[in-house]
């Protein structure tokens, strides 16, 4: 990797639609890097990460970003053709990349995938770091970064910038070390910290500048909203009404789909949210040990990702005709999934 980056002359960053605290955490921490060398890059966002996650992005390095739907089409297609090389991370297919997803195909750049969700394309891409054994793309990326000559497995002379993201990417994608932990995990943040990176910045970000709006909302959707079937198979459906009703701004109920697997009788969580201004509905699932949330995402909501932590998507007007029968649909799926178990 590290030669591939010191020839290139631009690197194109990208990383997958709705970009959570990993996408972001390995995006920032590979730009803080590049940084660091001297490389000249830009960070391709398919979409505008949530306001939660914005604390993420320092200003200095706002303008190395194009985001998706924000800034002109032209100008960052023009950008993404410039590129000879191309990073993408935290993502196992180009269509996860949303709008970005041809134009990476099309391009002639040498492409690197960096990523831990089972099973990669491995058509589209040049070099390949796939490790689903890790807790997150950013612990990835960190022991890549370990691996630079310039860097020599010594955190300290990794930026600010870099570790701060990677601990940060570290800590959402496995739910503040809760889930899909390894030793290397807590290796990884231990050398962090002892780098000096102020892990507890990071948690006051991240979990204690909620607005009270957030904290209304998961009480309201947990009370009125939460249903629990026969099969241990707690649901949520989001729709337009409750969106504008409660005031949900992107990102607000990032997480809600955790709380119910909390409850005893609770094996997988699903939660489904219509998007206020397109027919999709954005569906996340999370389960427990033995039941495969991967499984459900991908039979039934055009989706994947990881065994205990998995998403998908929904149409209106195709799987389903409107917003009322999502719950008949949901239902169905989990009926008939827990039959086949
Ligand atoms: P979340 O529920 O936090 O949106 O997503 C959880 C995980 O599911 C993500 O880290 C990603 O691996 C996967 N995921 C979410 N949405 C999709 C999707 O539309 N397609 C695929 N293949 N994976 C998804
Ligand atoms: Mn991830």
């Amino acid at each position: 990797m590290y030669n591939h980056i010191l020839s290139s002359r631009l690197i194109g960053v990208f990383t997958h639609i709705n970009p959570d605290g990993d996408a972001l955490g390995s995006s920032l921490g590979l730009a803080g890097y590049l940084e660091q060398i001297g490389k000249d890059y830009f960070i391709f966002l398919p979409s505008e990460p949530g306001e939660a996650l914005s604390f993420m992005i320092p200003a200095e390095i706002r303008h190395k970003i194009m985001v998706w739907g924000t800034d002109s089409p032209e100008e960052i297609v023009s950008r993404v053709k410039s590129c000879d090389l191309m990073i993408c991370l935290d993502f196992n297919q180009p269509s996860r990349s949303g709008e970005f997803s041809q134009q990476i195909i099309d391009s002639a750049a040498t492409k690197i995938l960096v990523d831990h969700h089972v099973g990669p394309d491995t058509e589209h891409f040049n070099l390949i770091y796939s490790k689903p054994e890790a807790s997150s793309t950013c612990e990835l990326l960190y022991s890549l970064l370990m691996d630079m000559p310039d860097i020599n497995s010594d955190a300290s002379k990794l930026s600010t910038l870099t570790r701060e993201s990677l601990l940060t990417g570290m800590t959402t994608d496995t739910n503040n070390f809760a889930n899909s932990t390894n030793p290397q995990t807590f290796i990884m943040a231990s050398r962090l910290i002892e780098a000096g990176t102020d892990r507890d910045k990071i948690l006051d970000k991240l979990y204690f500048s909620y607005p009270l709006r957030r904290i209304k909302a998961q009480a309201y959707i947990m009370d009125k909203l939460l249903k629990i079937t026969d099969e241990g198979v707690a649901y949520i459906i989001v729709d337009r009404r409750t969106r504008k009703k409660l005031g949900l701004q992107e990102g607000d109920s990032e997480g809600f789909v955790n709380v119910p697997l909390s409850i005893a009788q609770v094996r997988m969580s699903i939660m489904l949210r219509v998007e206020p201004d397109s027919q999709k509905v954005r569906v996340s699932i999370r389960s427990k040990k033995g039941i495969s949330a991967r499984n459900m995402a991908m039979q039934y909501f055009n989706g994947g990702g990881h065994e205990q932590a998995s998403g998908g998507r929904l149409t209106i007007g195709k799987e389903i005709r409107s917003q009322k029968e999502l719950a008949t649909y949901v239902e169905n799926c989990i009926h008939t999934f827990f039959k086949e178990q």
